[in-house]
């Protein structure tokens, strides 16, 4: 990979970076909610279904946050977004790394022209 290639692949990755403001860390599963007593669902071993979204922090903490059905689309895409966000910035640094490291054996190279 030259400079060039490095430079532009930085950049283009860079702008594909939006949507900043709606974005969500966390993964989500769908458990299901059992009545003891007094629910004919419950009492046919149906049940009902319950949307949790799990976030994980450091020291193996969790959150679980339940959802009510109708914002689940809308928790999905901005989970969908964290995740990209994620890679593009990890794909940015990595570039970014290589370019620091190309500069750093550019300035040897000249040292020992001289
Ligand atoms: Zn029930």
């Amino acid at each position: 990979m030259t400079r060039s290639q490095a430079v532009r692949s930085r950049d283009r990755h860079a702008a594909k970076l939006s949507e900043l403001g709606s974005v969500l860390r966390g993964s989500l599963f769908e458990r299901a909610v059992h009545h003891s007593s007094g629910c004919p669902k419950c009492a046919r071993g149906e049940g009902h279904p319950l949307w949790v979204l799990n976030v994980g922090y450091p020291g193996g903490k969790t959150r679980q946050v339940s959802l009510r059905p109708e914002q689940v689309p809308e928790v999905r895409r901005a989970l969908d977004r964290y995740r990209e966000t994620k890679e593009t910035l990890e794909a940015i640094s990595e570039l970014n790394q290589f370019l620091l490291r190309l500069d750093r054996d550019e300035a040897h190279e000249k040292e020992r022209e001289a």
